[in-house]
Parts: C-alpha cells; sequence; structure tokens
C-alpha cells in the first residue's frame, strides 16, 4: 500500500498529535471549559483538578516535583524567562557582574535573549563547537575561570541531532557554574531527561516536540535550596507561584501532560523505534547515493534526526522538487521565518556549499518501515535527476 502523502519527516520542527492525545484534550475542548483560578464552584475546581494530574505528568518526564513545574506557552518563553528572568531578578546588582556562557549552536530562543542582554551591558560568552557539536571540556572549564556564570546549554541539538554531555560538563564544573539552564526541547520524550542528573537548575521543553499540542510547554525551577528566584516576564494575577501570570491553557496542559505521560510510558519502545528506521534510512540513502555525509556526532545524537549534506546539491531545489511526496526541512522551523544561513551548521565549519546541500529529517514516532523505503527512493530519484541535469548543463558548457 503506498504511503499517504507527504510522508511528516520533519519531526524535528513539529510532531503530530498522539490520539491519545487529542481524547483527552477534546473532553477538556468540550466540556471542562473552567478556570482552573476560580475557587468558588465546580467548573473551577476540575479544571484545577485536570492541571494538577497534568503538571504531575510533566514533572515526572524530567524526575521534578510538580511544584518546580511553571507552565508557558512553550520552549521559546521558557527560554526567555530562565536567561532575562535571572538576568533582571537582582536589582541591586550591576549588569557587568553577571556573566552568561552558551554555545555556539543554540537554539535562537536562548541566543537571541543573550544578544539583548549583551545590548544591556551583561558579559555573555558565546563558545566555539567541534566540526561534531561538541562543546571542549577544556574551553568551557576556562571560560569559567574569568568568573562564575549562568549556563545556559542544550541537551540536544535541534538541526543536527548531536547529544551534549551535559551531565558531565555540569558536574566537572559546578562551584563555577551559578545557575545551570537546559534547553531540553528536542531531547524530552526521545532521550532520558533527569534534573538531577543533568544538574540542571532551570529546564525548558515543548509538548508540541513529543506529540503534544502547540502553544503549551514548560520551565523546570528548582525548588531546592538555595531558592532560585527569576523575575516574571509576564505580570498580572500572580499565578504559577508569581513566575508567569495569565489564565491557564487548560486543554493546552492536559494535552502536555498526556504527552508527557505517554513519552514516559514508551520512552525505551520510541527510542528503539526512531533509533532503527533512522539506520535503516541513513543506510539506504548511503547505499543508492553517493556523497552523502551526516553532520553532527556519528554516535551521540538524537533518535531520529538526520542532518545531510549532500554533495553538490543546492538544497532548496532538492526540497522544491520532493515536496509534495516528503515533508522534510533545510534547517530549523524557527530558521525559515528568517531565511538567513544555519548558525549552527555555520559554527560546525561546514563549507558554503555543504550548508547549502544540507537537508534536516525528523523521523517521528508514527513513521513506519514503508515510509521510510518510500523516503529513501524519492530522495535518490530527485538527486539522481538533479545531478543528471547539472551533468548535462556541464557537458553543453564544455563545447
Ligand atoms: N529550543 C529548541 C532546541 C527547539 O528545537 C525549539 C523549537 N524549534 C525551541 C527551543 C522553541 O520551542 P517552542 O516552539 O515551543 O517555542
Amino acid at each position: 500500500m503506498a504511503p499517504k502523502l507527504p510522508v511528516y519527516l520533519d519531526n524535528n520542527a513539529t510532531t503530530p498529535l498522539d490520539p491519545r492525545v487529542i481524547s483527552v484534550m477534546r473532553l477538556v475542548l468540550e466540556t471542562e471549559f473552567g478556570n482552573p483560578a476560580s475557587t468558588t464552584h465546580s467548573l473551577g475546581w476540575s479544571a484545577e483538578e485536570l492541571v494538577r494530574v497534568a503538571r504531575e505528568n510533566v514533572a515526572a518526564l524530567i524526575n521534578a516535583a510538580p511544584e518546580e513545574i511553571v507552565f508557558t506557552s512553550g520552549a521559546t518563553e521558557a527560554n526567555n524567562l530562565a536567561l532575562k528572568g535571572f538576568a533582571e531578578c537582582c536589582t541591586s546588582c550591576a549588569p557587568e557582574n553577571i556573566r552568561f556562557i552558551a554555545a555556539a549552536t543554540e537554539h535562537k530562543s536562548v541566543l537571541d535573549p543573550l544578544h539583548t542582554l549583551a545590548s544591556r551591558g551583561y558579559p555573555v560568552k558565546i563558545l566555539p563547537v567541534s566540526k561534531d557539536g561538541f562543546i571542549d571540556p577544556g574551553v568551557f572549564s576556562r571560560a569559567l575561570e574569568t568568573g562564575p556564570a549562568f549556563v545556559s546549554l542544550m541537551l540536544a541539538n535541534n538541526e543536527i541531532g548531536t547529544v551534549q554531555d551535559i551531565q558531565t560538563l555540569i558536574a566537572n564544573n559546578r562551584k563555577r557554574i551559578v545557575y545551570f539552564h537546559c534547553d531540553a526541547t528536542q531531547a524530552a520524550g526521545k532521550i532520558p531527561v533527569d534534573v538531577t542528573e543533568l544538574g540542571a537548575d532551570l529546564l525548558s521543553f515543548s509538548a508540541h516536540k513529543l506529540h503534544g499540542p502547540k502553544g503549551a510547554g514548560a520551565l523546570y525551577i528548582r525548588r531546592r535550596n538555595p531558592l532560585l528566584r527569576l523575575h516574571a516576564q509576564l505580570e498580572g494575577g500572580g499565578h504559577e507561584y508569581g513566575f508567569r501570570s495569565g489564565t491557564l491553557n487548560v486543554p493546552g496542559i492536559v494535552g502536555f501532560g498526556e504527552a508527557c505521560r505517554i513519552a514516559k510510558t514508551e520512552l525505551d519502545q520510541t527510542r528503539q523505534h526512531l533509533n532503527l528506521l533512522s539506520q535503516m534510512l541513513l543506510t539506504q540513502i548511503q547505499d543508492k547515493i553517493p556523497g552523502v555525509k551526516l553532520n553532527g556526532s556519528p554516535f551521540q545524537r538524537l533518535p531520529g534526526n538526520l542532518s545531510l549534506a549532500i554533495d553538490g546539491i543546492d538544497n532548496s531545489r532538492l526540497i522544491g522538487l520532493i515536496s509534495t511526496k516528503l515533508a522534510m526541512s533545510i534547517s530549523s522551523a524557527c530558521q525559515s521565518a528568517s531565511p538567513t544561513p544555519s548558525h549552527v551548521l555555520k559554527a560546525l565549519g561546514l563549507s558554503e556549499a555543504e550548508q547549502r546541500s544540507t537537508i534536516r529529517i525528523g523521523i517521528g514516532r508514527f513513521n513506519t518501515e514503508e515510509e521510510i523505503y518510500y523516503a529513501a527512493e524519492i530522495l535518490t530519484g530527485a538527486v539522481n535527476k538533479i545531478r543528471t541535469e547539472r551533468a548535462s548543463i556541464n557537458v553543453v558548457s564544455d563545447r
């Protein structure tokens, strides 16, 4: 049976809702319209109860306590709250005394707030990465020698899939790290994420990357000693322990909770499935298409992510040729809003030609082996077509 088209292979941009998430959300959308902050009637109480259960499930996925979860609109907001919230919480501190460290391959929702903070006078150090996307432990320790800093590092990269050895980096430098914020948006639901093991004081993640709805995410804020303070970026009714005001997005939060519950229960299964399908696709592509290079680490990578540089191919042309059959991307969806070259591929030291030839494939929980065979066939056909066209142009110009 032919797969349903287009085959969705852009799961690092977003994921389809799990049908089990849809059914709990439908119930909330149809009947549970109460405001969890309404304390005077049963509709408010039942909405509050739904949020309480969701908070437990969201916390459990990252081994946190429920009261350490602050619901946000997604990981962009969580990252902004962590970084700007920390910078602004100390009104008596001079900005030049609060240092920030992050890597060049962080998501724009970390790098852009850091640029803003740098423009306000906060020292910000952006670390280079190796050609596979790793932070050199020596470079990291030396960056901390200048003085203690707030560190923000992602666990898994959204473009190239490299999974950083966060635990070792943080544990080896703990004394010089004021707070550690981890962007675990791509990792949550695909590999184990444990705030204690990572040594995270703050951790961001998002529902729509793990088969939950868009518009719901969370910032984990460690509540054990020492007390961690953040200046709220949204002020108002004092919701979410005062960290984030605004009436809670109950359907989104309930969907997020269910998505986290499923992700935790099925983590091993999901991981195996994604690893199997990505290995299958990579092998088939490399067998059929000469000159395909895997960007990022070949070993420590996010299950399901394949970032491929295909020799001599223009990625926009390739994506244009296959778009009715395969949904995949050039770099990240967030980058697509501003069509600039990928800062991640640049940070790896890829040549301009390699950057232009890179496509990102994101395999998800619902992809099948049949879709993988189909994707390899379509990609091979399109690459061959581009290469044949180019060869004939070269022949004509050689005459
Ligand atoms: N961080 C990373 C690593 C991401 O991949 C994304 C989404 N592309 C975000 C942050 C932002 O997440 P959201 O879409 O929930 O704002």
